[in-house]
């Protein structure tokens, strides 16, 4: 399979390319030519086939032969390693929890896929690559972990300081080897800002091979196409669920579309957004405006352009109609967020991270108006990433995973920098030599 950029359609791609570039030129994204129907055979025997058999089924097309069949099927072994459970939580509304790899958040199954990928193409490059990333929390931690000792490839991670929960600051700093961790003087925004300074710096692209490992990144984005047939692997109902996918560069929820386009039976989608709407905007409207981000209880949806846009597009041919057959936007408060985790806890005794509640209230609002509907939301974090705001709306404590515990014993260590890219750049140059 190849891929097209959705700047510029003649300007086409392998996997590999793509997954070594991240971002096609002029911010275009990279998009998979054609959509592979899967075959029916593939569904009638989903349920009894192993969780390892259906991603390799599912991302082998998109691969195509640019990885040998069984090394890629090495790849999505370690990729799937941990539980996706599917939980009823209350009278038709089941929790996809994608809380229980390394970093307990659903990142991680995109960041060591693409992280393994990317080591292996880069066996045969007599180069190292830089992967450069910022985060406002939950990317760093995946990144970090997906790619601590793969050789070839050498992760800067920035960070905005006293602005990532304690945990997240653990996770990215702790690691060591391959990975460092750049604390800077500043916003989430801030960071963003100098990563996207250096990859447009000239002299820095001849000094170093720099690529990102954001949603961008085909090889981060179609994986995250796995949960939604683990998802239905184990739904026991009749009918097709409903699912709600917690939502802020919205690649998570393009995956589920690029799954339903592949064939899974979806009655229908809900883009579950906090205060930041533009997308539940547009899918009422038929007008897009991005807008600046809001500070919200669910961050790591913070988000007020969302990259994947065009890419939902896409997977529509830009048909609103098509879009909007399949896909739901709701906008949830925090006010609303912090009174559905205690309510949830309170009646169902489940406790959500303030991700999963926006899931949860949206799918909630979306099953009352259709009666005799079931439905799945994604659990994207465990609660204990944000124990901050769920301890308190709970007034209660939440259980710390043994993972977390032994996080406790390291020693944090982080480089400080002025929120400044050229002190990045100085940075990355020192590197390079
Ligand atoms: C990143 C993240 C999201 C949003 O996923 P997108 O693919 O960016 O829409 C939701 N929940 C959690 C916990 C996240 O870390």
């Amino acid at each position: 399979m190849l891929y097209y950029s959705t700047q510029d359609q003649s300007h086409i791609v392998t996997f590999k390319e793509a997954t070594i570039r991240g971002q096609a030129p002029e911010r275009g994204l990279y998009f998979p030519q054609t959509i592979p129907a899967l075959p029916a055979a593939f569904f009638d025997g989903l349920k009894n086939n192993s969780k390892e058999e259906i991603a390799l089924q599912v991302i082998q097309p998109f691969v195509g032969d640019t990885i040998q069949y069984a090394i890629l099927k090495n790849i999505v072994e370690k990729t799937v390693d941990f539980d996706f459970p599917l939980v009823e939580v209350s009278d038709s509304m089941y929790a996809l929890e994608l809380f229980h790899g390394p970093t307990l958040a659903f990142k991680d199954v995109g960041a060591r896929f693409m992280s393994q990928c990317l080591g292996y193409f880069m066996q045969h490059e007599h180069k190292k690559v830089t992967v450069l990333v910022a985060t406002s929390g939950d990317t760093g931690g995946a990144v970090a972990n997906g790619f601590y000792g793969v050789d070839g490839v050498d992760v800067v991670i920035l960070y905005p300081s006293g602005k990532v929960s304690s945990i997240q600051e653990l996770q990215l700093t702790t690691l060591g080897k391959n990975i460092t961790a750049l604390e800077i003087d500043g916003t989430f925004d801030d960071c963003q800002r100098m990563v996207k300074a250096a990859f447009t710096d000239e002299a820095l692209s001849k000094a170093l091979f720099l690529t990102s490992a954001n949603s961008i990144n085909v090889a981060r984005w179609l994986p995250q196409q796995f949960y939604y047939f683990f998802a239905y692997r184990q739904w026991e109902h009749k009918n097709p669920p409903v699912i709600s996918v917690p939502s802020g560069n919205f690649g998570n929820l393009c995956a589920g579309l690029m799954a339903y386009r592949l064939g899974l039976p979806v009655q229908h989608f809900i883009a579950a957004c906090n205060a930041n709407d533009a997308v539940p905007g547009y899918l009422q409207t038929g007008a897009y405006a991005a807008k600046p981000a809001v500070a919200t209880l669910s961050n790591a949806m913070d988000v007020g352009d969302p990259s994947n846009f065009v890419r939902l597009l896409r997977l529509f041919d830009n048909n609103l109609l098509s879009i909007q057959n399949i896909l739901t936007g709701f906008s949830i408060s925090d006010e609303t967020t912090k009174r559905t985790i205690q309510e949830v806890y309170k009646e169902e005794n489940y406790l959500l991270d303030p991700h999963g509640a926006v899931s949860y209230k949206a799918l909630q609002q979306y099953l009352q108006e259709h009666a005799g509907s079931e439905g799945i939301f994604l659990e994207t974090a465990h609660p204990v990433k944000f124990y901050d705001v769920v301890e308190t709306v709970i007034a209660g404590d939440v259980p710390i995973p043994k993972a977390v515990q032994a996080l406790f014993s390291k020693t944090k260590n982080s480089i400080t920098m002025q929120a400044s890219s050229e002190d990045l750049k100085a940075f990355l140059m020192e590197r390079a030599k």
